[in-house]
């Protein structure tokens, strides 16, 4: 009997929610199509309602009755950490490992070593940096994500966030929840968005989506990504190109960062290249935190050379409660939870689904899900982390 180990978020600290819940939305929009015309997930089935939360352990995803009622064995836990968790435990005779990149079950060469059955890691979202992806090449795993199911949530939440730096969101709010009417306060660090030089780094699915929404905020926008867009599209958003990231940053006020953790991009937001940008820049990075020097970052905003930071996500996850980014000056992190709304849950799961179908019934996992498989990088894997350049599916 195969056996799938999920791997979920804790449920709320309150208990799991009645769906629908009263103190909030009971639908979400039913959309047509990802952008460009990129299809939907299309299990054959699914076991809940969207809008339902599916990402913590009571969720399991919606895929319980679905792998039971097909004779698969499936355990949930949210215990991941060391050696005595339930995930190490368990992963010892797992076929196939699931989890999301907010609470990712790092899958280190140590633990696809002991993992002696697994065949297939299914990252339910986007990002599959928490598997080695050398081992599972050498060890001929699967590796595959739900693309595109989250790329607009994050492009929403990186805007959100350039917003709220360069307003200074955080302290006007402070101000107004702790009964105060200090105006110079509230302003003293307040610019707007408008007139400045924004640079995306990776123009991905998520950096495209970035550009679409803030081109009409009246910004000269730039970019960099090792591979270059059509000159249409440059035009139709006014998109400047830099050959390397060096080159960005010196021709921008904010930063927002979208291409995925690799051994290129690793550590890259340093302090040598922080001391290059304009004084007083924005950084926001919800790709991964592991592309910034977690320590250069602090430094940066202490001095003064960069005037504010966020994102949400951190090196490792979950943060540590003494993480220095937690208390760092002009902050406005947030937990993994950019690409983890409620209707990009809905659409995770049924790729998550979908790509399980596929898997027990011997077909072709779609080409866009795939990271790794046959001991390559495949699909969107190649396109994305493989060192060398293919283009995209
Ligand atoms: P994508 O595959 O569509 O785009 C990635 C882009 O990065 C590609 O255009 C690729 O050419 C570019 N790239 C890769 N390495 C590069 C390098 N060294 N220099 C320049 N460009 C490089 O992926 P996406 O859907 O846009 O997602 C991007 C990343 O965002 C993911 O890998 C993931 O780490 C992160 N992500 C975060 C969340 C979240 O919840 N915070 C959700 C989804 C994705």
């Amino acid at each position: 009997m195969a056996k799938v180990l999920l791997v979920l978020f804790p449920d709320p600290v309150d208990g799991y929610p009645q769906f629908p819940r009263d103190d909030a939305r009971d639908t979400i929009p039913a959309l047509p199509d990802y952008p460009n015309g990129h299809t939907l997930p299309s299990p054959e089935g699914t076991d809940f309602v969207p809008g339902q939360l599916l990402g913590s352990v009571s969720g399991e995803l919606g895929l319980r009755a679905y792998l039971e009622g097909a004779g698969r064995e499936l355990v949930v836990t949210s215990d991941k950490e060391g050696e005595g968790s339930v995930f190490d435990r368990e992963l010892v005779d797992a076929d196939v490992i699931i989890s999301q990149p907010f609470w990712p079950a790092y899958l280190t060469p140590e633990r696809l070593a002991k993992a002696k059955n697994l065949k297939l890691a299914v990252t339910a979202g986007i990002g599959s940096d928490h598997v080695d992806l050398d081992t599972a090449n050498a060890l001929g795993i699967t590796v595959a994500e739900v693309t595109y199911s989250n790329s607009i949530a994050v492009a929403e939440h990186a805007v959100m966030q350039i917003l709220v730096l360069v307003r200074d969101f955080v302290r006007q709010h402070e101000i107004s929840v702790d009964g105060g009417w200090n105006i110079a306060d509230a302003v003293e660090r307040s610019y707007d968005v408008e007139g400045l030089d924004v640079g995306i780094f990776a123009a991905g699915r998520i950096g495209r989506a970035v550009a679409e929404r803030l081109a009409p905020f009246g910004v000269r926008l730039h970019y960099t990504d090792r591979h270059r867009l059509p000159a249409e599209y440059e035009e139709q958003y006014g998109l400047t190109f830099h050959e390397s990231i060096e080159d960005l940053v010196r021709h921008i006020d904010v930063l927002t960062v979208h291409a995925p953790l690799t051994e290129q991009t690793r550590g890259l937001l340093n302090d040598e290249l922080l001391a290059t940008m304009r004084r007083g820049s924005y950084i926001v990075n919800p790709a991964r935190g592991a592309i910034a020097d977690q320590d250069a970052v602090v430094r940066a905003l202490d001095s003064g050379q960069l005037a504010g930071y966020a994102g949400d996500v951190w090196d490792p996850q979950p943060a540590p409660a003494d993480h220095p980014w937690r208390s760092m000056a002009h902050n406005a992190m947030t937990t993994h939870t950019s690409g983890a709304s409620l209707p990009s849950q809905a659409k995770y799961a049924a790729g998550t689904r979908e790509i399980l179908e596929d898997w027990f019934a011997d077909r072709p996992i779609r080409p866009e899900y795939l990271i790794v498989e046959g001991g390559h990088y495949a699909g969107t894997g190649a396109h994305s982390y493989a060192q060398q350049e293919v283009a995209a599916v």
